[in-house]
């Protein structure tokens, strides 16, 4: 689905299409082939993937992630390296924990969907992490007209125990850069000299401040930003973003990244132990997406922002960045990679537009 102007990509990337292309792993796919398609999870390309399986390099990674069981492991064709192991076994029926951001919110977002995702979460018990657009100037995000209690509502909210993250300034792209996260290959920091982006953190934080809304943590449009972002963010006061993928915080340059799920699907197939973050774009959300999110709030560990923010962190080096980076990069691609296929099927059809 594509909704009214807002970039595909960012959208695409954002929760919906990467969970649908993939085969369910788990009991139910064996004794057919190894999901080779799934290793783009794990941040190699297929192809890449494909070479290594034919190597036989990568398979046994493949079994620990797609077979839950002892039986479906030996059940399988396994090269003699591939024996099954003790210690590939033990998260079976372990749950991740699932924390959930709402991006997006200014006054004149889709207030139906805002208010209907809202109330899910309510009857949850489920508080959310809200990127609050400080100035907003990107058209897109402009749906319903602006409501003029917006800053009363955002209060009451961080008053009730949601958590309040500064999402950009403006939300404009004004770069063709994805930096040091580059699900995305557009930016409203990424490549912009530090000057201007301290300009703009400073300048948000600010008129947060004024609407009486004070936070420490930055959500990045596009989830793009570079080392000059980061620093930029230090200087203003700014502890952490949601970004990052991992299954649980990490502290890197001086800021704690609070990480963010790489396959949303894969989550709540495979469990696992830690904790990820779930990103929601309400404004574009499908009946079928509200319904899935209600299936995951009834059966999932989901837990509020505040307690993902209050567990500790773990230190990273460069080689962890680097890897978040080739992960968000594979991301990237494949999402490409969905939209042309897409666009190529839409053309075989005779649509247009
Ligand atoms: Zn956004």
């Amino acid at each position: 689905m594509i909704a009214r102007g807002r970039s595909r990509r960012e959208i695409f990337w954002s929760d919906r299409k990467i969970t649908v292309r993939f085969a369910p792993g788990g009991a139910k796919n064996a004794g057919t082939n190894v999901p080779i398609r799934e290793k783009a999870h794990s941040g190699i390309s297929p192809a890449g993937a494909a070479e290594n399986a034919a190597r036989g390099i990568g398979l046994k990674v493949l079994l620990m992630q797609s077979f839950q069981t002892a039986a479906t492991v030996l059940t399988h064709r396994l090269p003699r390296s591939a024996k099954p192991h003790a210690r590939i076994l033990p998260q079976r029926g372990v749950r991740m924990k699932i924390a959930i951001r709402m991006d997006d919110i200014t006054a004149d977002m889709d207030w139906d969907r805002f208010l209907r995702f809202q109330s899910l979460l309510d009857a949850h018990g489920v508080r959310a992490l809200l990127g609050v657009v400080p100035d907003p100037k990107d058209p897109a995000l402009s749906i319903d007209p602006p409501r003029e209690d917006f800053w009363q509502v955002v209060r009451q909210l961080q008053e009730d125990g949601w958590t309040i993250a500064m999402h950009g300034c403006h939300h404009i792209y004004t770069t063709k850069s994805g930096g040091l996260f580059p699900l995305n290959h557009f930016s409203e920091f990424a490549g912009v000299p530090y000057a201007e982006q301290a300009d703009m953190i400073r300048t948000g934080k600010e008129m947060l401040a004024s609407h009486g809304i004070g936070t420490d943590l930055f959500m990045a449009p596009g989830h793009s930003f570079d080392r000059n972002t980061l620093a930029a963010l230090r200087e203003n006061g700014f502890t952490g973003l949601t970004d990052g993928f991992g299954t649980a915080p990490y502290r890197y340059c001086g800021l704690v990244f609070y990480p963010i799920s790489f396959d949303r699907g894969s989550v709540i197939r495979k469990g696992g132990s830690g904790v990820t973050t779930f990103v929601v774009h309400a404004d574009t959300m499908t009946d079928a997406e509200f319904a899935w999110y209600e299936s995951v709030l009834e059966k999932q560990d989901v837990i509020s922002y505040a307690e993902l923010k209050e567990m500790p962190a773990e230190r990273a080096g460069a080689a962890r960045m680097w890897q978040n980076r080739m992960m968000a990069a594979a991301k990237h691609a494949a999402v490409r990679a969905s939209e042309l296929a897409h666009a190529g099927r839409r053309k075989k059809q005779g649509q247009t537009g």
